[in-house]
């Protein structure tokens, strides 16, 4: 063990502003002077930048990553009586979304990067099935190729629930331009953080997008007229001008993520499973998420070493209370039920030092050698 003991939060939100707090505070100040607070230029300029962030043609900010998914299956008449596909390990609001437009959500099990099993797709289509939503979850893009072959297969739209993948790439391509539509979040847990919620929506579709400008501003065609009923989900003006301050870090905070990834892989391969990129893709490790047997005794010998780790996800989403009219039991989905008990995030933040990372692997080796 490293003769000091030290502290390893799992993040430490305000230690990214440290070293760009005086850009954000000009950034607020002049949100604040011009009076602008919604749909600001600030807006424009952050999803123009977004968008070509993603290679995707339109980018659209909204209140949430939830708004994110359920304004464009709404737009796309997704509703009452259609079944959306989501995978059970993801965090709730991709399957919430699916609900909330008014559709009923079908689960589909994981493969062990946590991501939709394209093998497993077809088995739960039926003459309902409308669409499939791809989340990559921890970062890491989903099987796009394989997920879309399924969907040209069967007339099925693809969403993208790119919340926790702001950056990643599938065969060099950014996730947000796969699908019909994406939406990312823009919360201060994820890799591009507001100070507060926020939301992005990415689409190549031309008439989507079209709509989506009425839908996130109560369906208003102009300032007197109403063309439909819709939700009040903007992007505030000062979440963006915050967030375009970050986006001239974002690479490099992605760099380090992927950086401090690489450190855990090398020196924790050989005692736990360890996430790992393939060829094709680059993952953005939102999460870093380990898997052992021996989960919970590791969890608490780092926690006794004031090293926080948590669960992503402790309870599947089919398993979920809100989820029971659905009528999923334990067992349906055996993969994501086995990760619930063997997985583990350790903290990945771009401000962790290296010392803090030598620390981690240190005090896991440790826990395996004893
Ligand atoms: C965070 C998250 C969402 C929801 O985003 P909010 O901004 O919190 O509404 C949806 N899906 C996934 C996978 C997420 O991680």
């Amino acid at each position: 063990m490293p003769a000091t003991r030290l502290k390893v939060p799992y993040v430490a939100l305000a230690s990214q502003y440290a070293a760009i707090k005086a850009e954000v505070m000009a950034a607020v100040e002049e949100v604040i002077d011009s009076g602008q607070f919604i749909l600001g230029p600030q807006v424009d300029e952050l999803e123009a930048k977004f968008a070509a962030m993603c290679g995707a043609k339109y980018a659209l900010g909204v209140a949430d990553g939830t708004d994110a998914l359920i304004l464009p299956m709404r737009g796309l008449g997704i509703g009452a009586g259609d079944e959306v596909i989501v995978p059970p390990n993801s965090y709730l609001a991709s399957a919430s979304a699916v609900a909330l437009a008014g559709a009923t959500p079908v689960f589909v099990d994981v493969r062990d990067d946590y991501n939709l099993d394209p093998d497993k797709i077809a088995a739960a289509i039926t003459p309902r099935t409308k669409a499939i939503v791809a989340v990559h979850l921890t970062g890491r893009p989903a099987d796009m190729k394989a997920i879309q072959q399924v969907a040209d297969a069967y007339k099925l739209l693809v969403f993208e629930d790119a919340a926790q993948a702001v950056g990643a790439t599938y065969e060099g391509r950014g996730v947000g331009s796969f699908g019909i539509a994406a939406g990312f979040s823009l919360h201060p847990l994820k890799n591009l953080a507001a100070a507060g919620d926020g939301g992005m929506i990415t689409t190549n579709d031309e008439q989507l997008y079209q709509y989506l400008r009425k839908a996130r501003t109560h369906g208003h065609r102009n300032r007197d007229e109403c063309e439909f009923w819709s939700f009040n989900s903007r992007l505030d003006t000062l979440q963006a001008a915050i967030l375009l301050v970050k986006m001239r870090y974002i690479d490099a905070w992605t760099q380090r993520r992927r950086q401090i990834a690489s450190m855990y892989q090398d020196a924790l391969k050989d005692f736990v499973w360890v996430p790992t990129d393939k060829a094709h893709e680059k993952a953005v490790y939102h999460t870093f998420i380990i898997q052992t047997e021996r989960r919970d005794a590791l969890k608490q010998w780092l926690a006794e070493r004031d090293i926080d780790t948590k669960v992503h996800y402790p309870i599947p989403i089919h398993l979920q209370d809100s989820a029971a009219y659905l009528g999923y039991k334990k067992g349906d989905f055996p993969v994501t039920e086995r990760h619930t008990e063997t997985m583990m995030s350790l903290p990945v933040f771009p401000e962790l030092a290296d010392e803090q990372i030598a620390y981690v692997c240190e005090s896991i080796r440790a826990f395996f050698q004893q």
